[in-house]
Protein backbone atom coordinates (compact mmCIF):
# COMPACT_ATOMS: atom_id res chain seq x y z
CA UNK A 1 0.00 0.00 0.00
CA UNK A 2 1.62 3.44 -1.20
CA UNK A 3 1.74 5.81 1.70
CA UNK A 4 -0.52 9.49 0.69
CA UNK A 5 -0.27 13.02 1.86
CA UNK A 6 -2.92 15.71 1.55
CA UNK A 7 -2.37 19.36 -0.01
CA UNK A 8 -4.71 22.06 -0.72
CA UNK A 9 -6.07 23.30 -4.39
CA UNK A 10 -6.84 26.89 -4.81
CA UNK A 11 -9.85 26.04 -7.10
CA UNK A 12 -12.61 28.47 -7.53
CA UNK A 13 -12.87 32.22 -5.16
CA UNK A 14 -13.49 30.88 -1.54
CA UNK A 15 -13.17 27.32 -2.41
CA UNK A 16 -10.14 24.88 -1.43
CA UNK A 17 -10.10 21.12 -2.51
CA UNK A 18 -7.67 18.87 -0.14
CA UNK A 19 -6.00 16.16 -2.61
CA UNK A 20 -4.84 13.16 -1.49
CA UNK A 21 -1.72 11.87 -3.31
CA UNK A 22 0.55 9.15 -3.30
CA UNK A 23 4.22 10.33 -1.29
CA UNK A 24 6.61 11.03 -4.25
CA UNK A 25 10.24 9.74 -4.11
CA UNK A 26 13.04 11.77 -4.67
CA UNK A 27 14.85 11.35 -8.19
CA UNK A 28 18.36 12.56 -8.95
CA UNK A 29 19.21 16.21 -7.73
CA UNK A 30 15.88 16.10 -5.30
CA UNK A 31 14.77 15.71 -1.87
CA UNK A 32 11.37 15.74 -0.11
CA UNK A 33 10.57 17.78 2.79
CA UNK A 34 7.87 16.93 5.30
CA UNK A 35 6.33 20.54 5.58
CA UNK A 36 5.82 21.41 9.10
CA UNK A 37 4.73 25.20 8.91
CA UNK A 38 3.55 27.10 5.99
CA UNK A 39 2.46 31.08 5.84
CA UNK A 40 -0.50 32.08 4.45
CA UNK A 41 0.97 35.35 2.27
CA UNK A 42 -1.38 37.92 0.25
CA UNK A 43 -0.82 36.49 -2.99
CA UNK A 44 -2.74 33.19 -1.52
CA UNK A 45 -5.52 35.57 0.18
CA UNK A 46 -5.85 37.16 -3.26
CA UNK A 47 -6.12 33.67 -5.01
CA UNK A 48 -8.71 32.61 -2.14
CA UNK A 49 -10.71 35.76 -2.59
CA UNK A 50 -10.60 35.48 -6.19
CA UNK A 51 -8.75 39.01 -6.87
CA UNK A 52 -6.06 36.95 -8.36
CA UNK A 53 -7.30 33.88 -10.06
CA UNK A 54 -5.24 31.70 -12.25
CA UNK A 55 -7.00 28.21 -10.85
CA UNK A 56 -6.48 25.41 -10.35
CA UNK A 57 -3.41 26.27 -7.97
CA UNK A 58 -1.14 24.42 -5.43
CA UNK A 59 -0.69 27.33 -3.43
CA UNK A 60 1.61 28.14 -0.58
CA UNK A 61 5.63 29.44 -0.65
CA UNK A 62 6.36 30.04 2.78
CA UNK A 63 7.35 26.98 3.92
CA UNK A 64 9.40 24.95 6.22
CA UNK A 65 10.04 21.41 6.83
CA UNK A 66 12.55 18.40 7.55
CA UNK A 67 14.47 16.99 5.28
CA UNK A 68 13.20 13.73 5.30
CA UNK A 69 14.12 12.14 2.04
CA UNK A 70 17.17 12.88 -0.69
CA UNK A 71 17.53 11.29 -3.91
CA UNK A 72 20.46 10.07 -5.62
CA UNK A 73 22.83 12.60 -6.75
CA UNK A 74 21.88 15.35 -4.54
CA UNK A 75 24.13 17.49 -2.97
CA UNK A 76 22.81 19.62 0.32
CA UNK A 77 24.50 20.94 3.60
CA UNK A 78 20.98 19.48 5.08
CA UNK A 79 21.50 16.02 6.47
CA UNK A 80 17.73 13.64 6.54
CA UNK A 81 16.51 15.16 9.72
CA UNK A 82 17.52 18.77 9.96
CA UNK A 83 14.64 21.72 9.49
CA UNK A 84 14.78 23.11 6.35
CA UNK A 85 13.27 26.20 4.45
CA UNK A 86 12.02 25.06 1.15
CA UNK A 87 12.26 28.24 -1.66
CA UNK A 88 9.47 26.88 -3.92
CA UNK A 89 10.04 29.70 -6.77
CA UNK A 90 11.57 27.81 -9.54
CA UNK A 91 15.09 28.94 -11.08
CA UNK A 92 16.02 27.06 -14.51
CA UNK A 93 19.58 28.78 -14.33
CA UNK A 94 20.23 28.80 -17.75
CA UNK A 95 17.74 31.60 -18.72
CA UNK A 96 19.40 34.90 -19.56
CA UNK A 97 17.52 36.50 -16.48
CA UNK A 98 19.38 33.99 -14.21
CA UNK A 99 22.84 34.16 -15.88
CA UNK A 100 22.51 37.92 -15.82
CA UNK A 101 22.07 37.21 -11.61
CA UNK A 102 18.23 38.37 -11.67
CA UNK A 103 17.14 34.35 -10.70
CA UNK A 104 14.77 35.60 -8.70
CA UNK A 105 13.10 37.02 -11.91
CA UNK A 106 13.86 33.70 -14.04
CA UNK A 107 12.26 33.64 -17.70
CA UNK A 108 10.81 29.96 -17.22
CA UNK A 109 10.01 30.55 -13.34
CA UNK A 110 5.70 30.38 -14.05
CA UNK A 111 6.83 27.00 -16.47
CA UNK A 112 6.37 23.52 -15.01
CA UNK A 113 9.91 22.09 -14.32
CA UNK A 114 8.10 18.54 -13.52
CA UNK A 115 5.29 16.71 -14.22
CA UNK A 116 2.24 17.60 -12.25
CA UNK A 117 -1.21 17.04 -12.15
CA UNK A 118 -1.91 21.26 -10.80
CA UNK A 119 0.34 24.04 -11.14
CA UNK A 120 2.05 25.55 -8.14
CA UNK A 121 4.32 25.92 -5.55
CA UNK A 122 2.40 23.26 -3.65
CA UNK A 123 3.64 24.34 0.16
CA UNK A 124 0.21 24.00 1.50
CA UNK A 125 0.54 19.74 1.40
CA UNK A 126 2.89 17.57 4.30
CA UNK A 127 5.13 17.15 1.91
CA UNK A 128 6.62 19.11 -1.07
CA UNK A 129 9.40 17.63 -3.45
CA UNK A 130 11.85 20.09 -3.98
CA UNK A 131 15.25 20.41 -6.71
CA UNK A 132 18.36 20.35 -4.66
CA UNK A 133 18.68 23.99 -5.14
CA UNK A 134 15.44 24.68 -3.66
CA UNK A 135 16.61 23.45 0.14
CA UNK A 136 18.37 26.00 2.88
CA UNK A 137 19.36 24.41 6.43
CA UNK A 138 18.14 26.11 8.81
CA UNK A 139 18.95 25.84 12.63
CA UNK A 140 17.61 23.20 14.13
CA UNK A 141 16.72 25.17 17.37
CA UNK A 142 14.84 27.64 15.67
CA UNK A 143 10.72 27.32 15.64
CA UNK A 144 9.19 25.87 12.39
CA UNK A 145 6.92 29.17 12.32
CA UNK A 146 9.88 31.01 12.21
CA UNK A 147 11.60 29.26 9.32
CA UNK A 148 8.42 29.49 7.31
CA UNK A 149 9.16 33.62 7.18
CA UNK A 150 12.51 33.66 5.57
CA UNK A 151 10.73 33.80 2.19
CA UNK A 152 8.69 36.74 2.85
CA UNK A 153 11.81 38.57 4.83
CA UNK A 154 13.87 37.36 1.77
CA UNK A 155 12.06 39.54 -0.36
CA UNK A 156 12.83 42.78 1.91
CA UNK A 157 16.19 41.93 2.25
CA UNK A 158 16.26 42.35 -1.31
CA UNK A 159 14.34 45.22 -1.51
CA UNK A 160 16.09 47.04 1.26
CA UNK A 161 19.78 46.01 -0.70
CA UNK A 162 18.67 46.94 -3.80
CA UNK A 163 17.52 50.10 -2.81
CA UNK A 164 21.05 50.84 -1.16
CA UNK A 165 19.66 52.00 2.03
CA UNK A 166 22.59 54.01 4.33
CA UNK A 167 23.24 54.73 7.90
CA UNK A 168 21.28 57.90 8.95
CA UNK A 169 18.97 58.34 5.72
CA UNK A 170 15.58 59.43 6.01
CA UNK A 171 13.54 56.29 5.15
CA UNK A 172 9.85 56.06 4.64
CA UNK A 173 7.53 53.03 4.03
CA UNK A 174 4.40 53.88 2.99
CA UNK A 175 2.07 50.40 4.79
CA UNK A 176 2.68 48.69 8.27
CA UNK A 177 1.31 45.23 7.00
CA UNK A 178 4.15 43.08 7.54
CA UNK A 179 6.26 43.81 4.77
CA UNK A 180 6.18 47.16 5.70
CA UNK A 181 6.88 46.33 9.18
CA UNK A 182 10.22 43.90 7.77
CA UNK A 183 11.72 47.32 5.86
CA UNK A 184 10.84 48.90 9.17
CA UNK A 185 13.34 46.40 10.89
CA UNK A 186 15.65 45.82 8.51
CA UNK A 187 15.97 49.74 7.83
CA UNK A 188 16.31 49.98 11.51
CA UNK A 189 19.34 47.46 11.68
CA UNK A 190 21.12 48.91 9.07
CA UNK A 191 20.98 52.62 11.61
CA UNK A 192 18.68 54.70 9.40
CA UNK A 193 15.79 57.14 10.39
CA UNK A 194 12.64 55.57 9.68
CA UNK A 195 9.12 56.84 9.13
CA UNK A 196 5.93 54.40 8.74
CA UNK A 197 2.94 55.91 6.87
CA UNK A 198 -0.08 53.66 7.73
CA UNK A 199 -3.79 55.31 7.73
CA UNK A 200 -4.93 51.97 10.35
CA UNK A 201 -4.71 53.44 14.27
CA UNK A 202 -3.51 49.90 15.45
CA UNK A 203 -1.13 49.40 12.83
CA UNK A 204 0.38 52.98 13.30
CA UNK A 205 0.49 52.13 16.71
CA UNK A 206 1.42 48.96 16.21
CA UNK A 207 4.68 50.36 13.94
CA UNK A 208 5.86 52.59 16.45
CA UNK A 209 6.36 49.43 19.13
CA UNK A 210 8.32 47.60 16.45
CA UNK A 211 10.68 51.08 16.36
CA UNK A 212 9.04 53.78 14.06
CA UNK A 213 10.84 56.90 14.62
CA UNK A 214 7.63 58.83 13.51
CA UNK A 215 4.28 57.65 12.39
CA UNK A 216 2.39 59.85 9.63
CA UNK A 217 -1.32 59.50 8.17
CA UNK A 218 -1.77 60.14 4.92
CA UNK A 219 -5.27 61.50 5.21
CA UNK A 220 -4.76 64.14 7.37
CA UNK A 221 -2.16 66.52 5.85
CA UNK A 222 -0.87 65.87 2.49
CA UNK A 223 2.12 63.02 2.38
CA UNK A 224 4.72 65.14 0.93
CA UNK A 225 4.32 67.85 3.18
CA UNK A 226 4.16 66.13 6.58
CA UNK A 227 7.40 64.12 4.97
CA UNK A 228 9.30 67.37 4.40
CA UNK A 229 7.91 68.70 8.02
CA UNK A 230 9.99 65.83 9.50
CA UNK A 231 13.52 65.47 6.97
CA UNK A 232 14.74 69.26 7.45
CA UNK A 233 12.14 70.52 3.97
CA UNK A 234 14.39 67.64 2.34
CA UNK A 235 12.38 64.71 1.95
CA UNK A 236 13.33 61.18 1.63
CA UNK A 237 16.05 59.26 0.40
CA UNK A 238 14.59 56.30 -0.37
CA UNK A 239 10.37 55.50 0.46
CA UNK A 240 9.08 51.90 -0.09
CA UNK A 241 5.97 51.33 -1.13
CA UNK A 242 4.76 48.29 0.27
CA UNK A 243 1.27 48.91 -0.35
CA UNK A 244 -0.54 47.85 -3.45
CA UNK A 245 -1.93 51.07 -4.13
CA UNK A 246 -0.86 52.98 -7.23
CA UNK A 247 -1.07 56.59 -5.96
CA UNK A 248 1.22 55.36 -3.20
CA UNK A 249 3.81 55.84 -5.97
CA UNK A 250 2.74 59.16 -7.28
CA UNK A 251 2.72 60.55 -3.72
CA UNK A 252 6.28 58.72 -2.64
CA UNK A 253 7.69 61.10 -5.87
CA UNK A 254 6.67 64.43 -4.37
CA UNK A 255 8.52 63.19 -1.16
CA UNK A 256 11.49 61.67 -2.35
CA UNK A 257 14.96 64.11 -2.01
CA UNK A 258 17.11 64.86 -4.05
CA UNK A 259 19.12 62.11 -5.65
CA UNK A 260 16.23 59.87 -3.48
CA UNK A 261 14.43 56.48 -4.32
CA UNK A 262 11.31 55.44 -4.50
CA UNK A 263 11.62 51.57 -4.48
CA UNK A 264 7.77 49.99 -5.42
CA UNK A 265 7.98 47.21 -3.10
CA UNK A 266 4.76 45.71 -3.40
CA UNK A 267 2.98 44.42 -7.12
CA UNK A 268 0.20 47.24 -7.57
CA UNK A 269 -3.06 46.02 -7.96
CA UNK A 270 -5.28 45.90 -10.04
CA UNK A 271 -2.54 45.04 -12.23
CA UNK A 272 -2.40 47.23 -15.24
CA UNK A 273 -3.42 50.69 -13.24
CA UNK A 274 -1.35 53.24 -14.95
CA UNK A 275 0.50 56.75 -12.47
CA UNK A 276 1.14 60.09 -13.87
CA UNK A 277 4.43 61.46 -12.86
CA UNK A 278 6.24 64.69 -14.02
CA UNK A 279 9.37 63.72 -15.92
CA UNK A 280 10.97 66.72 -14.88
CA UNK A 281 11.39 65.38 -11.44
CA UNK A 282 13.56 62.98 -13.07
CA UNK A 283 15.82 65.52 -14.21
CA UNK A 284 15.88 67.93 -12.03
CA UNK A 285 16.42 66.23 -8.99
CA UNK A 286 18.07 63.06 -10.32
CA UNK A 287 15.12 60.93 -8.24
CA UNK A 288 15.40 56.79 -9.34
CA UNK A 289 12.14 54.94 -9.57
CA UNK A 290 12.50 51.40 -9.24
CA UNK A 291 11.41 48.12 -7.49
CA UNK A 292 12.19 44.66 -6.62
CA UNK A 293 10.14 41.22 -6.90
CA UNK A 294 10.70 38.16 -5.22
CA UNK A 295 14.60 37.52 -4.34
CA UNK A 296 17.82 35.80 -5.18
CA UNK A 297 19.26 32.58 -3.71
CA UNK A 298 21.51 35.47 -1.95
CA UNK A 299 18.63 37.18 0.00
CA UNK A 300 17.41 33.64 0.40
CA UNK A 301 20.55 32.62 2.18
CA UNK A 302 20.45 35.95 4.63
CA UNK A 303 17.13 35.66 5.48
CA UNK A 304 17.40 31.96 6.55
CA UNK A 305 20.65 32.70 8.59
CA UNK A 306 19.06 35.97 10.04
CA UNK A 307 16.57 33.63 11.41
CA UNK A 308 18.93 30.95 12.51
CA UNK A 309 20.94 33.12 14.35
CA UNK A 310 18.38 35.40 15.45
CA UNK A 311 19.35 38.69 14.51
CA UNK A 312 15.47 38.66 13.98
CA UNK A 313 13.03 38.35 16.24
CA UNK A 314 9.53 36.97 13.97
CA UNK A 315 7.32 36.27 17.01
CA UNK A 316 5.93 39.91 16.95
CA UNK A 317 4.01 39.13 13.13
CA UNK A 318 3.11 36.08 13.72
CA UNK A 319 -0.51 36.34 14.54
CA UNK A 320 -2.06 32.89 14.83
CA UNK A 321 -1.03 29.60 14.15
CA UNK A 322 -3.48 27.24 12.84
CA UNK A 323 -3.59 23.27 11.53
CA UNK A 324 -3.72 22.48 8.14
CA UNK A 325 -7.32 21.59 8.40
CA UNK A 326 -8.39 25.05 9.33
CA UNK A 327 -6.47 26.56 6.54
CA UNK A 328 -9.74 28.51 5.67
CA UNK A 329 -10.20 29.72 8.55
CA UNK A 330 -6.80 30.63 8.19
CA UNK A 331 -7.08 32.71 4.89
CA UNK A 332 -10.49 34.53 6.23
CA UNK A 333 -8.38 35.68 9.41
CA UNK A 334 -5.29 36.55 7.24
CA UNK A 335 -7.75 38.67 5.35
CA UNK A 336 -8.48 40.98 8.72
CA UNK A 337 -6.72 43.95 8.93
CA UNK A 338 -5.78 43.10 12.49
CA UNK A 339 -3.92 39.96 11.67
CA UNK A 340 -0.34 40.23 10.37
CA UNK A 341 1.25 36.51 9.70
CA UNK A 342 -1.17 33.34 9.95
CA UNK A 343 0.56 30.02 9.33
CA UNK A 344 -1.00 26.85 9.07
CA UNK A 345 0.88 24.00 10.46
CA UNK A 346 1.48 20.00 9.51
ZN1 LIG B 1 5.25 35.44 0.09
ZN1 LIG C 1 15.95 31.20 -15.48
Amino acid sequence: MTETYKRAVFVAPGQIRFDELPIPKPGPGQALVKVRACALCTWEQRMYTGEEHYYPLAGGHEVSGVLVEVGPFTYLDAQVGDRVMASTLTRCGYCESCRRGLDNICDNARKPFRETDVPGPAGLAEYVLLDDYQVYKADNGVSFEAIALTEPLACVVRSVRKARVERADNVVVIGAGVMGMFHLVLTKQIGARVIVSEINPERAAFAKKMGADAVIDPTQAPFAEQVKALTRGRGADVIFCAMSVASAVEQAMEAVAKGGRVHVYASIHPRGTKISIDPNLFHSKEIVLTGTMSQDKEDVLQAVRMISEGLIDLKPFISLVLPFERLEEGLQAALRPDTYRVIVTM
